[in-house]
């Protein structure tokens, strides 16, 4: 068994794969199955790794996202051309899930998994790595002759029966540890594709399982600082109060850094974050133009940009605000608002610009389709990277 995954350090998506198929890597190794793990990343002349012609595993699994499609793709081929060839391929990770069709019938993949995978794979492999009867197991795309199959959709809600996985990671060299404590966000951005990916609603490990994994990242690996990657730590302040307050407890001086929606966070939380270690937080603002917002699906406004940041600071965080460009309908004066607000909060925040990329499985993305932008095939072609036009 090989699980292959992830490339480019330059998106979220990189440490969401790796979090997702680190979960699948140690939820197999723990059914007894040999897994060997093999990192996608290009040497540094940009030579992609020779694991097809190495690779002689049973089953190979592939992780695909935006950043390591091109690979993750010539793997599979590779892998398929091997003179024993694997038996089964299995895709997953956010790019497979959005297009199990087209990879399918390409016979790049055996079977899409679209989320969920450390319980779906799994439950794929029997002991010894035999395989089940395919139809009865969830979130599944496979061809029966030319038919595909779609299995009926799951979310598995018992998010503390996946092993800890910020330890592992961090055993491997990555750095710096992270953990995620729940899956999922209550919001639709129009933009944002956290809900396909998660399989939409938003799932919570217990705050126990998550101090756990943070006490054996800090008492047994001796890490000082790690970062949450929730889409939104604070949706839920009565659970951030918990998780806060069981981290006092925990012997050792770490520091953390975590996302936040300027929605969801208050005066009272940010101060409690600030005395229990939290160093740096990130909001993904996009704009301050009421109008770009409303259209993004943003529930706030200019006046909760400024709280959020002001109260962060007062706390003793540090602030990065993320500031999306190219958004539909934006135009000189909402560029002006934006940047009216950005003066407010002042030098001291770090702020990121990003343009609008258009992401399978989004709002965004559908409306694309249906108003002929684009087609499915357009995100095969080369990095398939398709920014939003913002005439349109
Ligand atoms: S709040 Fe953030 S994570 Fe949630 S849907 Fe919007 S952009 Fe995505």
């Amino acid at each position: 068994m090989i699980i292959a995954n992830n490339t480019r350090p330059s998106c979220g998506g990189q440490q969401l794969v790796r979090y997702s198929a680190a979960g699948v890597i140690l939820a197999l190794a723990k059914k007894g199955l040999d897994v060997r793990c093999v990192d996608l990343i290009p040497d540094r002349g940009g030579r992609p790794s020779d694991m097809p012609v190495k690779n002689s595993a049973d089953v190979c699994c592939y992780a695909v996202f935006f950043g390591n499609k091109v690979n993750a793709f010539r793997h599979m081929i590779g892998a398929r051309r091997r003179k024993k060839a694997p038996r089964l391929i299995i895709a997953f990770g956010p790019f497979a899930s959005a297009f199990p069709k087209e990879i399918l019938s390409r016979g790049l993949a055996d079977i899409v998994v679209s989320h969920d995978p450390e319980f779906v794979i799994p439950a794929l492999l029997q002991e010894g790595g035999g395989v089940i009867s395919w139809g009865t197991i969830p979130n599944l795309s496979y061809m029966q002759g030319k038919k595909i199959i779609h299995t009926r959709k799951h979310n598995f809600h018992d998010l503390d029966e996946i092993p800890f996985i910020g330890p592992h990671l961090y055993s491997r060299g990555h750095r710096p540890a992270f953990i995620m404590a729940a899956r999922g966000c209550r919001h639709h951005c129009i933009f944002c594709d956290r809900n396909a990916l998660w399989g939409g609603g938003v799932r919570n490990r217990s705050v126990a399982n998550v101090l756990s994994e943070i006490r054996e990242l800090v008492e047994g690996h001796h890490v000082k600082a790690f970062e949450f990657l929730d889409e939104d730590l604070a949706a839920d302040h009565q659970r951030l109060v918990a998780i806060c307050e069981g981290m006092r407890r925990i012997k050792g001086e770490f520091y953390w850094s975590c996302s936040a929606c300027v929605g969801s966070v208050n005066q009272e939380t940010l101060l409690l974050m600030g005395r229990c270690g939290c160093r740096e937080i990130y909001f993904g603002v996009e704009s301050a133009s009421p109008q770009v917002l409303r259209r993004m699906g943003k529930t706030y406004a200019c006046k909760e940009i400024i709280n959020a940041v002001r109260w962060a600071q007062e706390a003793g965080l540090k602030v990065a605000v993320m500031i999306m460009i190219g958004t539909p309908g934006e135009g000189n004066l909402d560029r002006e608002l934006t940047l009216s607000a950005l003066h407010e909060i002042g030098t001291e925040v770090n702020v990121r610009v990003n343009r609008l990329v258009i992401l399978p499985g989004t709002a965004l993305y559908r409306k694309g389709l249906r108003e002929g932008w684009f087609s499915q095939e357009s995100f095969f072609e080369d990095e398939g990277l398709i920014f939003y036009d913002g005439k349109r």
